[in-house]
């Protein structure tokens, strides 16, 4: 097992996750932060038109949805540096390339595991 310096994940990810929540309770926080938060992110206001309601709406809760997704992962690989099994790929035991680590710290897999999973996932 090599050695890891921690500290720069930990601090990323921490950020991250404090993005993160602050962009879902926008997200939940009723019509004026949801308008806000979806403006952010597709660009501008919009027009008020049903059907764009309805659209943000899809819109809103899947982003709601990956958020949230993408919070478990932080808060994981948060607890991964707790328990000092960091950096190690879930599946395989093999140590993640900190290259990848630095692009996504989150991350709990290898990229050839996470490669097998997406597979998988879309058989
Ligand atoms: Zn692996």
């Amino acid at each position: 097992m090599r050695t890891l310096n921690t500290d720069p994940f930990k601090q990323r990810l921490l950020q991250q996750r404090e993005a993160l929540q602050t962009q879902l309770e926008r997200l939940r926080g009723g019509a004026v932060g949801r308008a806000q938060a979806s403006a952010e992110h597709f660009g501008g206001p919009k027009e008020d038109s049903r059907a764009q309601q309805e659209t943000e709406r899809e819109l809103e809760f899947t982003l709601d949805t990956r958020e949230s997704i993408e919070l478990d992962a932080i808060e994981a690989a948060l607890q991964r540096i707790a328990a000092g099994t960091y950096g190690v790929c879930s599946d395989c035991g093999a140590d993640i390339p900190a290259a990848r680590l630095q692009a996504a710290p989150e991350t709990p897999r290898c990229i050839r595991c996470q490669t097998a999973l997406e597979h998988s996932r879309r058989a």
